[in-house]
Parts: structure tokens; sequence; C-alpha cells
């Protein structure tokens, strides 16, 4: 049942074509429902402790399976932007951790919280390459 990013991103395109709602989405809309389904994730975790939840995840078949759904609401989101507009989002993920491997070196960041802006470290990048 192992599916690759190109076939989910069809299961979501059919279940949409399906139903007829293309003609109701823009990508404005569909990343607002990614930004709603994010939030109907993180409201779970709603003024609870984080390490009492992941316990509680174990034990807690319920609240699992509300977290698995709206992981996968998220999922859907992400699979109808890039069929919207035509991206391949494998790729797309995948050129990402590309550039996050290389923000956040493996070497200096190790066992550190460490959050390093984007926009300043692609600043810095450019700089590098100009000189
Ligand atoms: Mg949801």
């Amino acid at each position: 049942m192992e599916k690759s990013v190109r076939e989910l991103t069809e299961v979501a395109k059919n279940f949409i074509n399906e139903r007829d709602w293309r003609q109701f989405q823009t990508s404005k809309d569909i990343a607002e429902d990614i930004s709603v389904e994010a939030n109907e994730l993180l409201e779970l975790f709603l003024w609870k402790d984080g390490k009492e939840m992941d316990r509680k995840t174990m034990e807690d078949k319920e609240l699992l399976q509300k977290i698995k759904n709206e992981t996968a609401d998220v999922l859907f989101g992400c699979l109808a932007i890039s069929d919207h507009l035509n991206f391949d989002l494998e790729e797309a993920f995948l050129s990402k951790m590309k550039q996050l491997e290389k923000r956040y070196d493996k070497e200096q960041v190790k066992g550190k919280s460490v959050k390093i802006d984007e926009k300043e470290w692609l600043e810095k990048q450019q700089g590098k390459t100009e000189f």
C-alpha cells in the first residue's frame, strides 16, 4: 500500500475532481485550509504540557487517531496546493531539505536548539558568493 508523493497527489486530485470542487478553490483558499488544519492539530495540544502529551499519545489511541487525522488533513492541503499550482511537491520538499541541511549544518547545530532566520541566512549566503 506504499504510495509515492505523486500517487498521493493523484488521490487528492481525484477526490477534488470527483466532487467538482475545483471551481471553488484558489491557491489562497487551499493555503487557508492548510493553516486551519494545522491549527486544528495544534488545538489538540492547547494548554497541555508537551512532554505529558508525548506520553499520553502512546497510551491514548483515540488522541493519537485525532492527531493522525489532523496531520492527514494538513497533508491533503499540501498535496492539493501542489496540484493546483502544478508543482512537484516531492521535488519541492527535497529541495527545501537540501537548503535546511546547509542552513542547519549538522556539525554546528548538533544537540543544540537553534533558530537560524532564513532571510538573514540567505543574505549571508549571497554575501559569501559575491566575494
Ligand atoms: Mg481537520
